[in-house]
């Protein structure tokens, strides 16, 4: 394991994001960085390891879907919850960006939120916390069920399940963030479909590309307009065998 500087690219966060990292954060992104590669020998993390590919793919795209909340709200001290968190992301960059707001990291793999836990404890990231367990089952406890702001969603399923995952644990009013890559008009039927059933709409969908190897993004955009009914999310399993919106 070779640890290498992370580049620090201030101006390119400032110009595509309108934000840049202080100098704490800065040393919070690297420390972040090292202790990925340390926990990538024993757990495989990530393939994403060479210093300018971590910066783009995991901290830059982490806070990437937050370029579409407005500025009022992300002043706010907003309670977030990212669903499927693996190794923290995107939840550890927003956690480190917006140390006033409260960020949850849900996973069911234990092994990768007990290293997750590790990270929190070593940077000291106070605002940060675990919760492990399936979505399905998390989002029916009382003091988690319509608690958040802000929900996120990397890479854990498709969108449609990832809109039953999410919906739930929403405020009205509050957002759901699902982080795609390729998005199409097909994804876009189903999702409208599932997200009308669980009591929200699309309200954006954000296409965008990488700064510095000019991938494809798309960032959707959820707002819960109505209570998610009872009967969802659907009991652990069901949501992925028979997702809402699609016909099966
Ligand atoms: N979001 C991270 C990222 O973008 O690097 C990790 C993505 S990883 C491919 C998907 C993660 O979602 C896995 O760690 C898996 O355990 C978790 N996951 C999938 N379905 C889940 C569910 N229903 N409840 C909790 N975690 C789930």
């Amino acid at each position: 394991m070779v640890s290498q500087d992370l580049p620090l690219f201030l101006e390119l966060w400032q110009n595509t994001l309108h934000w840049q990292p202080t100098q704490k954060q800065q040393q919070l992104y690297q420390a972040l960085y090292e202790q990925i590669l340390v926990g990538n020998t024993q757990l495989n993390l990530t393939r994403i390891t060479e210093p300018s590919d971590f910066w783009e793919k995991h901290l830059w795209d982490s806070l990437s879907g937050l370029s579409q909340i407005n500025l009022d709200q992300l002043q706010k001290s907003l309670k977030v919850i990212d669903i499927g968190t693996g190794a923290g992301f995107p939840g550890l960059p927003i956690a480190i960006a917006y140390p006033d707001w409260q960020v949850t990291l849900l996973d069911s793999t234990r092994k990768k939120l007990i290293f997750v836990r590790q990270i929190i404890e070593h940077l000291l990231i106070e605002n940060a916390q675990i919760v492990i367990g399936r979505s399905e089952d998390i989002a029916r406890e009382k003091q988690q069920r319509a608690k958040y702001d802000l929900v996120t969603l990397r890479a854990v399923s498709q969108a449609s399940v990832c809109a039953e995952y999410a919906l739930p644990f929403l405020k009205i009013g509050g957002t759901a963030i699902l982080y795609r890559g390729q998005w199409s008009e097909a994804e876009n039927n189903c999702l409208k479909t599932a997200v009308e059933l669980l009591g929200g709409e699309i309200t954006l969908v954000h296409c965008f590309q990488t700064p510095l190897t000019q991938g494809i993004r798309h960032c959707v955009y959820l707002t819960k307009i109505a209570e998610t009914s009872e009967i969802y999310p659907r009991q652990i399993g069901i949501p992925t065998q028979q997702p809402l919106g699609v016909n099966l």
